[in-house]
Parts: C-alpha cells; structure tokens; sequence
C-alpha cells in the first residue's frame, strides 16, 4: 500500500495532538477525524482490520482535507501526515472506492491535459485555468513581462498532473506530467515562469518524483520578478497583510514571496493569532472549492473573523485560488503580481 511508505507518520502521529490547531478543516468542523491523529489512527485500523474503505464516512475524512501541510511544516519531527494522506487516497483509488464525485472530478481533469502556446521565444509563461480566470492578475502579469522587456510564449490548457495526483489518481498523474513535459520540449521551452504555486509545486516536486524530466527552468513568478530587478518607483498605497502560501511555504520552502514584499517596501502586518496556521481556504487541495464549496466558504469566514478590519484589509496572496475563495466571505486579496504591478 501506497501507505506503508509514511510509517513513522501513522505510528507517531495517532498518538500525537500537537498540531490540532493547524488543521483548518477542524477548526471551522470542530470534529477530531479531520486531525492528523484521528486520521493516523484511522490508516492504522486500516492496516490492523479494524478500519476498512468501505466505510464512506473514512474516505469522505480523508477527501476533504486541505492538504495545507502547515501540520509537516511546523512538527518538531516533521513527520509527513501530508504526504501520508495523499498516500491514503492513492489506496482508495487503488481498492477502487474512490466516491463518485472524486471519480468524475479526476475524469474531467485528465480529458483536459492539452495545451496550446502563442507567442515565439524560450520563455514562457503558464497561465493555468485558475489564474486565468482573474483579469487583474493576469494584466499585472503581462505588465510586469512588459516592464522586463520580456515577451513569453505564454501557455494555456489543462491539468500539467497536480488536480489528479491529489485526487490519488497517480497514474493518470503522471500520464499528464509526461505529456505536458514533451509539450515543453516541444516547444523549445528553456524557462518556464508559473503564477500558481500548486502548478510550480507540481513542476518543480511531483515530476521528480514521478522521474519525469522537465526540458526547463522552472521559476515561479514571484522568483521571476526578483530576478528581473525590475525598477519600482512605488511603494504599494497601504498596508498589507501577507499570507504565507501553503505550496510555497509548506511543500517548496521558498522565500521568495518575502523577499519580493521586502523589495517592494510594502508596509506589512501580521494577519491572525499566529503565523504557523493556514489561511488558505484549501489552496494545497487544489479542488476542494469542487468537491466542498461550503468547507471552503466556512474557512473563508474563519478567515474573515480573524482580520483586523474585513471590510478594508488588503491581504497579500501568492495565488487567484485564495484571492477567490476570501472574495467569498468580504475580504479583499491582492495576487503578488497585482502588488509588485501597482508599484511599477
Ligand atoms: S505531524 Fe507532528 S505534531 Fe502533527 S500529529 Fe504528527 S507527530 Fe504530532
């Protein structure tokens, strides 16, 4: 079992609530099965007997996580009760219980692993579906390319292999990593620059994993923007309060983002009670706004009820998927393209 790989997980962790706090679907469901420990403990019944994938309330535990990492990340140990969930829905898929919903939802991503370019060049920008749907991120993307003297072949299309990989659909996965990479070869891709952490977290981590070669450098575009040293005449017009990516910050560990905050001399503030929890709503599960709107809008008024004024903060995101979702509950969220943009 795809499981067996994440042992001091599931033996650590069940017996462990150190982390409860940082599991955002417990906090706004109040429920112990949507915590590292119940779900540790849940894989080891799994293993013992006790626990089966038959039962449909387990499988619905282990789908509607948000897969933060936030649990990982600030764990003394680091165990991976991420990946050990991530592990556990690839067994799901594998034993054939995957529900319904997960099954169409992973159906329609794989039929959508095409892709078109436009534009000549080595560079490229990916313009994912999500980022995509926002204008305003993607006019402050083209404007700092433009400030950059830089004219990226910019890409579009479907699943590049995160939505499926973290569905559990592994060799669909892969499949799709594959053949975005021959897509990229194709193309005399030699850098490719990405808006949306989950797509970089899958070029830049799944693909190794998957022992899937990519053709090029991959930057996210916070990474981009530093490296271009572009000239910011201004400041950004108020304060903002920055939100620490669950990609960027949890899976990827890249500073980037605050590096940019710093070069951009935004005045910002600390958001929440603490800077270890998410505030996300789900991001790191890519599609939890498809499968639980409502958990989604849940985590957003949690948000919400955590802001100093709701009614007129900026929060700083590194992806439209959050700015999205906060929109749900008030909250204005600015991409950092949108910021880095405003201080051209
Ligand atoms: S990830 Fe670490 S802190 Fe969280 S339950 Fe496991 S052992 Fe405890």
């Amino acid at each position: 079992m795809n499981i067996s790989k994440y042992e001091e997980a599931i033996q650590n962790c069940r017996f462990c609530f150190m982390c409860r706090h940082l599991s955002a679907i417990g906090n706004v469901r109040f429920t112990e099965a949507d915590t590292p420990r119940v779900r540790a403990a849940m894989l080891y019944g799994l293993r013992t007997g006790t626990n089966s994938f038959d039962d449909e309330d387990f499988v619905d535990a282990l789908y509607r996580q948000d897969l933060s990492a936030c649990c990982v990340h600030h764990c003394v140990n680091h165990f991976d009760e991420n990946g050990l969930a991530l592990a556990a829905r690839a067994d799901v898929v594998e034993a054939g219980k995957a529900p319904e919903a997960v099954k169409a939802l992973a159906a329609e991503f794989s039929a959508s692993a095409s892709w078109k370019a436009a534009g000549k060049g080595d560079v490229a920008w990916f313009l994912d579906g999500t980022t995509a749907g926002d204008k305003d991120a993607v006019a402050a993307a083209k404007k700092l390319f433009a400030a950059a003297n830089v004219a990226p072949k910019t890409i579009t299309g479907g699943c590049i292999g995160k939505a499926l990989k973290l569905l559990g659909f592994l060799p669909e996965a892969k499949a799709a990593a594959e053949k975005f990479a021959a897509f990229l070869a194709a193309e005399g891709v030699k850098t490719l620059v990405v808006s949306n952490p989950a797509a970089y977290d899958a070029l830049t981590r799944d693909y190794a994993d998957f022992g899937v070669k990519l053709p090029c450098k991959v930057l996210h575009v916070s990474q981009w923007i530093l490296q271009a040293k572009l000239k910011f005449a201004k400041k950004p017009a108020a304060p903002v309060y920055p939100l620490a990516d669950d990609f960027l910050r949890n899976y990827d560990g890249i500073d980037a983002p605050e590096k940019l905050l710093k070069a951009l001399k935004a005045e910002c503030r600390p958001f929440g009670t603490n800077d270890e929890e998410t505030y996300n709503c789900g991001e790191g599960a890519v599609v939890l706004d498809r499968l639980h709107p409502e958990l989604v809008e849940a985590l957003a008024k949690y948000v919400a009820a955590r802001a100093d004024n709701p009614e007129k903060d900026t929060l700083a995101v590194a992806s439209v998927y959050v700015k999205r979702a906060l929109a749900k509950a008030g909250l204005k969220a600015v991409t950092l393209e949108e910021l880095a943009a405003s201080c051209l």
